[in-house]
C-alpha cells in the first residue's frame, strides 16, 4: 500500500507534503529554518502528519494554521506549538461549527484511495486549547528565514496567508487556488474575501503555494482572482446566495 502522504521538495528546507487520497487534494507545507521549523496546516488527519516532520525534522516544529477549517486541522493534536488567528480560535477550542458526524462524512466521501488504519469512528475533530494566537504582521522567525502572517479573512473570519518576502513565497491557503473558491456559508464574507484577494495581490509575489489541488499556480492567479471578484463587486453580487461563477481554472462560490 503506497504512503498516504505524498511529499515533495519545493527548494533545500521547503517541503510540500500533499493528500492525493482525497478529493480535497490538501497540501501542508514543512519550512525548515536553522533554528526551528514551522508546519503550515496539520492536513484532513486520515493519518497523523507527524510521522513525516519527524522523519524529515531534527528541530523544534512550530504550526502555523491557514485557518480552523477541520481539513486544514487534521493533526493538530500531534503538536504543542500552535498558532491560529483569534478569529478562528474557537473552532479549535471546541466550538466547531458542524457535527462531528458531518465532518466524518466529508472525510470518508472524499476519499479516493484505502487510507492505512483509518477507522472513521475513531476520528474527533481536534480540540487545542493550548493553541496561541497570532495577528497580522506577526512575523516567525525561524533563524535564517522569516515568515510573515497576512490576515485574510473571508473564507473564514480569521483566515491568514503566510508571506516570506526574501524568497517571495505565499501560501495561499484557501484564499487562492486553482479549483471552487468558497464564500457561500454562514461564516464566510465574500466582501472580505474581495479584500483580501486584493490585499495578497500588493504583495510581491514569485510563488504561490496553495492549500488544495495543482501545486502548479502561477503568481498571476491572484490578480486574477482579484479582478473576478472586483468585478462581481462592481455588479452588486458579493452577497450570500449570489451564485456560482465560473472563470475556467477558477470559480468563486457565492
Ligand atoms: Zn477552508
Ligand atoms: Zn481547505
Amino acid at each position: 500500500m503506497r504512503e498516504w502522504f505524498d511529499i515533495k521538495q519545493i527548494d533545500d528546507d521547503t517541503y510540500v507534503i500533499s493528500e492525493y487520497g482525497h478529493t480535497e487534494e490538501t497540501h501542508c507545507y514543512l519550512l525548515q529554518g536553522s533554528e526551528r521549523s514551522v508546519l503550515i496546516d496539520t492536513g484532513i488527519g486520515i493519518s497523523d502528519i507527524r510521522k513525516i516532520t519527524d522523519r524529515i525534522c531534527t528541530l523544534p516544529v512550530t504550526v502555523l494554521t491557514t485557518h480552523a477549517h477541520w481539513d486544514h486541522i487534521g493533526s493538530h493534536a500531534s503538536f504543542e506549538d500552535i498558532y491560529v488567528h483569534a478569529d478562528d480560535i474557537g473552532w479549535l477550542r471546541g466550538h466547531f461549527p458542524l457535527p462531528l458526524e458531518a465532518v466524518r462524512n466529508m472525510i470518508v466521501t472524499g476519499l479516493t484511495a484505502e487510507p492505512e488504519g483509518f477507522d472513521r469512528n475513531a476520528y474527533h475533530i481536534p480540540v487545542i486549547p493550548y493553541a496561541q494566537t497570532m495577528r497580522d504582521g506577526d512575523v516567525f522567525d525561524l533563524g535564517n528565514r522569516k515568515v510573515r502572517v497576512i490576515h485574510t479573512p473571508g473564507h473564514s473570519p480569521g483566515h491568514c496567508c503566510f508571506y516570506e518576502e526574501d524568497r517571495g513565497y505565499l501560501y495561499t491557503g484557501d484564499l487562492v487556488y486553482k479549483g471552487r473558491l468558497d464564500a457561500n456559508y454562514p461564516s464566510t464574507d465574500p466582501v472580505q474575501f474581495c479584500a483580501s484577494v486584493k490585499k495578497v495581490s500588493e504583495l510581491n509575489v514569485t510563488k504561490v503555494f496553495p492549500g488544495h489541488h495543482d501545486l502548479d499556480v502561477p503568481a498571476s492567479l491572484i490578480r486574477k482572482i482579484r479582478d473576478a471578484f472586483a468585478s462581481l463587486e462592481d455588479r452588486g453580487l458579493l452577497y450570500q446566495g449570489s451564485g456560482l461563477y465560473d472563470y475556467g481554472c477558477f470559480q468563486i462560490n457565492i
